[in-house]
């Protein structure tokens, strides 16, 4: 794997500014923290929809995403990326068919891995989950000094680290993450979400909000503000996941699509939005097996915890659905893609892995 890593950055370096058509003026990006490769393309686990003596309900999961084949179950768990994405964007990381997505960075926990897929570089000092402002210039802090650009990028997270995480004071892009109230002058809607958010149940804690917040307060910034680079850093998939409740990480992730077709509805029913925006959509890390309870963690010692995957729909993304294709790809390389979807190449002051040719015909 690191062959091919010193590959790609002698390839970036031969990389010319070609700006071709560009076909998307806007990205929007979704991560899903901690989510597996292994239900996105096989839904609901067999081991754990019946595993005995499970300490959450084996009777829900099999209620509510259990079939008999894979691909019957991924599409109950996910129904709007087997459905409209399949059909139209593509599918990354199944490797099964042979398709690998993978963290360069060797931590395989959160920080570290928005770190690589905001920088594109996989740097093995960025080592802790920690509020430290990152030194790394980000692909929206980037493209947020373009005058197209300027003031139209924004982050919506339910983890309060992600304003360290894209260095808020130094991007200057507003980063409304953890409890934060989104501030300015707002509408009604905004006015009730700010105040809704503290009226859920603080499951985790403190540091971290329900993502029904996240997602609803982002999507109406979005109907109001019309950013034009926008993440939504999605959360609960990784918490349930570490509390050992697999059925409340599927009922998440099931969510989770659900915002997601959501958002697309709004983008593609929006002039402003409409065919000229792609949507990513990824993770920070993979997780470990099901077989012992490796699922529940990840991290540097957790085999399987640098497996990810890529998904992406827009003007610019073939449709040609679930890639079979032989290849190893790396999460670095999204920032590079952001940058050349809107036609930009990502120059910045640390090495950058490059974008990922087949997500820009
Ligand atoms: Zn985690």
């Amino acid at each position: 794997m690191m062959k091919k890593l010193v590959l790609l950055f002698m390839l970036q370096g031969l990389t010319v500014a070609a700006i071709s058509q560009v076909k998307s003026q806007n990205v929007v990006v979704v991560t899903m923290d901690g989510f597996r490769w292994q239900e996105l393309f096989g839904g609901a686990d067999s081991l754990l929809s019946f595993e005995a003596g499970a300490k959450y309900n084996t009777k829900y999961v099999q209620r509510r995403f259990w079939a008999d084949s894979e691909m019957e179950r991924r599409k109950k768990l996910m129904p709007f990326l087997w459905g409209e994405i399949a059909k139209k964007g593509m599918l990354l990381g199944n490797r099964q068919a042979g398709n690998f997505v993978n963290t360069a960075n060797m931590h395989r926990f959160s920080y570290p891995g928005y770190n690589e897929i905001f920088t594109g570089f996989p740097d093995s000092t960025v080592n802790s989950n920690g509020k430290i402002p990152n030194k790394n210039e980000n692909v929206f802090e980037y493209l947020n000094k373009f005058p197209e650009f300027k003031g139209k990028t924004a982050s919506f997270g339910s983890w309060d680290v992600f304003a360290s995480i894209f260095n808020e004071k130094r991007s200057g892009f507003l980063v409304n993450d953890g409890f934060r109230d989104v501030p300015g002058k707002l509408t009604d809607k905004q006015t009730e979400l700010n105040r809704l958010q503290h009226e859920l149940p603080d499951l985790f804690h403190g540091g971290e909000r329900l993502d029904v917040a996240t997602f609803h307060m982002g999507l109406e910034y979005m109907k109001v503000n019309q950013p034009r680079l926008m993440h939504f850093g999605l959360g609960d998939t990784d918490e349930f996941a570490h509390a050992g409740q697999y059925d409340l990480y599927l009922d998440a992730a099931n969510k989770s699509d659900d915002w997601i077709r959501q958002l697309w509805a709004y983008i593609q029913s929006t002039p402003f939005y409409a065919n000229k925006t792609t949507l990513i959509i990824t993770t920070d890390h993979g997780r470990g097996q099901a077989k012992g309870g490796g699922w529940k963690d990840h991290g540097r010692e957790v085999t399987g915890a640098d497996q990810i995957w890529i998904v992406a729909v827009g003007p610019s993304i073939p449709a040609s659905g679930e890639s079979a294709q032989k290849d190893q790809l790396f999460q670095g390389q999204i920032a590079a893609t952001i940058a050349k979807l809107v036609g930009k190449e990502f120059k910045t002051n640390h090495p950058v892995l490059p974008a990922i040719p087949m997500l820009n015909k």
